[in-house]
């Protein structure tokens, strides 16, 4: 099967097992896993911060930042078409009784700066106060696209200038410094706690990195135990996260690559079409013309009988996000999959 749901369906590299068979560990709840220590060491030198947590996925990480900067009743502002405000479950709301303020997404990801200043609350005894702003970088929903250094920057002056905080879900945060060929240290330096995944397309079986300032990493550290992410021997997964950031972060600009033939193969076929233009990044978003007899539905079971899976993300559009595990020879089996089903239509 060729799986193109997901960079979060990587499997670890033989590098990555032989390391996890072989990482030293301890009590980490103890702090005294040296693997996982040296990880979030790394991790916050990635990032430009002063410490890190590992945690056991993306979605902890954002919640964890995001209490950690609330309490509760306070207000955040994110994205609507946000990971954090789609696909986290309602989490800082049900968990941290946080008050979430919604802003458009534009199609490049971004919140737009007056949008941001018009949802800030005076200081009133009818509102919340408005203590968080969340962006996300790469930004998913809305292709794939990374936001600037500069961007980044004035929302962070514009917000910290007013007294708020900004956490940066960059779950592909290195997909984001690849593209613009720029560090991440540089993309995360505006804001005051930063997230980013190990298992997505830097293929590490289990685990995300939450950085921020030692106070701030201190602090959740207790809110991760609180929510039962406290591990013992985790260095065993933060082994294969090492591993990751060692070797995985420069090869991302092949994933963009295949990703662009792979747009450019699929725009040429007639019926799909690419709503956002072709991808920064390593995921392609493709819809079904009005034309076709089928749904995206029906059109990815049929893919799925040629041996190719394909994200279903809206009832005519598809994700389909490359990866380690795709090479040259799986995108022009893609290609030839999506080929065949429409010649079937004629
Ligand atoms: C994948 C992802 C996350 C975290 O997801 P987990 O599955 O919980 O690791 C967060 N934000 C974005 C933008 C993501 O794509």
């Amino acid at each position: 099967m060729i799986d193109l749901r997901s960079d979060t369906v990587t499997h670890p590299t033989p590098a990555m097992r032989e390391a996890m068979a072989r990482a030293e560990v301890g009590d980490d709840v103890y702090r005294e896993d040296p693997t996982v220590n040296r990880l979030e060491a790394m991790a916050a030198d990635l990032m430009g911060k002063e410490a890190g947590l590992f945690v056991p996925s993306g979605t902890m990480g954002n919640l964890i930042g995001v209490l950690g900067h609330c309490q509760r009743g306070d207000e955040v502002i994110m994205g609507h078409l946000g990971h954090t405000f789609l696909f986290e479950v309602g989490g800082v709301s049900a968990l941290g009784g946080v008050f979430v303020h919604t802003l458009p997404n534009q199609p490049d990801g971004t919140l737009r700066l007056e949008d941001i200043l018009a949802a800030i609350r005076p200081s009133d005894v009818h509102h919340p106060i408005t203590r968080l702003v969340v962006l996300e970088n790469t930004h998913n929903r809305c292709g794939g696209v990374p936001l600037s250094v500069e961007y980044t920057r004035q929302v962070g002056e514009t917000i910290h200038a007013r007294g708020l905080r900004l956490h940066l879900d960059g779950a592909r945060i290195f997909n984001a410094a690849v593209a613009l060929g720029v560090s991440a240290k540089a993309l995360a330096a505006p804001a005051d706690t930063v997230t980013f995944c190990l298992s997505k397309g830097l293929c590490a079986p289990v685990g995300s990195v939450l950085c921020g300032s030692h106070a701030f990493i201190e602090q959740a550290r207790r809110i991760r135990k609180q929510l039962g992410g406290g591990m013992r021997q985790a260095g065993i997964l933060a082994a294969a996260g090492i591993v990751a950031l060692e070797t995985m972060i420069e090869r991302l600009a092949e994933d963009h690559r295949r990703a662009r033939e792979l747009a450019q193969g699929l725009a040429r076929l007639p019926g799909l079409y690419l709503p956002m233009g072709l991808p920064a990044t390593n995921m392609v978003f493709l819809n079904l013309d009005e034309s076709l007899p089928l749904d995206a539905t029906a059109f990815a079971a049929r893919l799925a009988e040629r041996g190719v899976r394909v994200g279903v993300v809206g009832p005519r559009q598809f994700r389909l996000v490359t990866h380690y595990w795709i090479g040259d020879a799986e995108v022009a089996q893609t290609l030839a999959a999506f080929e065949d089903v429409l010649a079937l239509l004629q």
